[in-house]
């Protein structure tokens, strides 16, 4: 098995304290936010004091690194000109907001085309991602934007996120988040062993092996190829414990963080997903 730092993406509706200590209480060694609402709105300037309150928490509970996602609401391949331009908006935003909080990743679905054909839709999120990275300027350097698979739509294949990091003018600052839910949901057979070589040989061949930061354990509700977004509990899906063990021998996940979003109603419902985790890495 690798190492990796496992984790789960906890919610900051009851402030930075909170956060650390649900995270502690866990044992979690590394986690994920969304640095604002998640159903979107105008997001509250961070405070200095808050700031170091989060800082000082992570630091001393060795909780690293941490990990932004943007809300779901942003679409980057959004067709409607107000729809992306929010996506690029908030990615900005949540590129400084990272930075400030020392997270080095901000996570960002590819989005829905909708009508527009789907190289014109790819050609909406690489300059999304450029606009955004341009527009933070200097206050969101050293955070790289990572891309998430998705179970259809604009970024179901890794050709495609490929292809938005090869055509994009900052794709030194880009990289994967890789989502098991997602890529089995978008047709990859990650059960079985040739389903990863497939779904992992596409990624080291046409996006490379590095760019793999971040992983999202998720069990799936729907089959192979049904394109459905639904996560479960690990072990209790479509996907099941042996296809989790399986990636976990994979050196693509090596040192990587592992970040749970099954479906929970509070901090404790992690605690199951948790103990598999940790029973998987150290080889049971
Ligand atoms: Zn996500
Ligand atoms: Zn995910």
């Amino acid at each position: 098995m690798v190492a990796v730092r496992v984790g789960a993406h906890l919610s900051i509706g009851g402030g930075w304290a909170q956060l650390i200590s649900d995270a502690v209480s866990l044992g979690c060694e590394t986690v994920q936010i969304f640095s604002r609402s998640p159903r979107g709105g105008k997001a509250r300037p961070l405070g200095e004091g808050e700031v170091a309150v989060l800082r000082e928490g992570l630091a001393r509970a060795d909780l690293h690194p941490l990990i932004v996602h943007t809300p779901y609401l942003v679409n980057i391949g959004a067709p409607e000109e107000s729809k992306w331009e929010y996506a690029v908006s908030v990615l900005a935003e949540d590129l400084t907001r990272a930075a400030l909080l020392g997270s080095p990743w901000v996570v960002v679905h590819m989005g829905h085309a909708r009508g527009l054909p789907p190289e014109e839709g790819l050609l909406r999120c690489v300059r999304a991602l450029d606009t955004a990275v341009e527009r933070a300027g200097t206050a969101g350097e050293g955070v790289t934007i990572l891309l998430e698979n998705t179970a259809g739509g604009l970024g179901a294949s890794v050709e495609a996120l490929a292809a938005v990091i090869s055509a994009a003018r900052h794709g030194g600052r880009l990289g994967l988040c890789l989502d098991t839910c997602h890529a089995f949901a978008a047709g990859y057979d990650l059960r079985l062993p040739s389903g990863q070589d497939d779904f992992l040989g596409r990624v080291r061949r046409l996006v490379g092996s590095d760019r793999v930061r971040v992983w999202h354990f998720n069990d799936s509700v729907g089959d192979c190829g049904s394109h459905l977004d639904r996560h479960e509990h690990l072990g209790l899906g479509r996907l099941g414990r042996q296809a989790f063990a399986l990636l976990l021998a994979q050196p693509e996940l090596e040192g990587r963080p592992v970040i749970l979003e099954t479906p929970v109603k509070g901090p404790e419902g992690y605690r199951p997903d948790l103990s598999v985790l940790r029973e998987l890495r150290e080889g049971g």
